[in-house]
Order: C-alpha cells, then structure tokens, then sequence
C-alpha cells in the first residue's frame, strides 16, 4: 500500500463517528475507511453518519453534487442557522434513525413477496 493511500485511510477514519458498529457491512471503522480508499465502497457508506461522505468524498477526489448539502438550514427546519453542533448531531441521528427505519420496512416488504 501506498503512502499516500495510507494518509487517505487515515484522513477518512478521522472524519467517521468510530463506533465500530459493523451497520456500514464491514467489522470496524478502519476497515470501511480502508474500503473506501479503495473504492470497494461508498464514501457516504456509515449508517451511523452518511454526512461524513461530504468529507470523505473530498479525501478521495470525489466530486459531489452539492457540498454539505445535508446540512443546509432548509434540511433543518427546526434547528436554524446558528445550531449548535451537539443539535445537528442530535437532528443526524434523529434523520438516521428515520432511514433505519424505512429500510427495516423495506427490508419487511422484500420478505412478503
Ligand atoms: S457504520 Fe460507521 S461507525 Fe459503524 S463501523 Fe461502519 S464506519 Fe464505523
């Protein structure tokens, strides 16, 4: 492995949550960061903070539609601009739960057929 792929690995490990909960498909955070490096998988790939992808699709060259898009006040329309950051961690994790739960539905609906 290459230098710079190693700082790459290290730069996208550093802007993920480190919860190593495995909800991304791989065991860790190190080794979803590897896989990205990598480009085995997606930058927004953490279930635990897809925001991060914004981030780490900078690390790795990516471009992406709209930067920190996710973060936009109108995505947050009870927070505000001037939200604290333990607020938007609190709306994150409110708006990941959301999509938890519509996968788990759908996931449901998958199983009927
Ligand atoms: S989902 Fe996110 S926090 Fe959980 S192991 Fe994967 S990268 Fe780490």
């Amino acid at each position: 492995m290459d230098v710079s792929t190693k700082e790459r690995i290290g730069k996208i490990y550093e802007a993920l949550p480190r919860m190593d909960c495995g909800l991304c498909g791989f065991e860790s955070c190190g080794k979803f960061a590897r896989a990205v490096a990598e480009g085995r998988a997606s930058p927004f790939g953490c279930r635990q903070n897809p925001w991060a992808g914004y981030t780490i699709s900078e690390i790795v060259g990516l471009e992406v539609p709209s930067y920190r898009y996710g973060l936009q006040p109108a995505s947050f329309p009870t927070l505000g601009i001037g939200a604290s950051p333990e607020a938007l961690g609190q709306e994150i994790r409110r708006l990941s739960k959301q999509v938890d739960d519509i996968l788990v539905r759908i996931e449901k609906l998958k199983a009927r057929r």
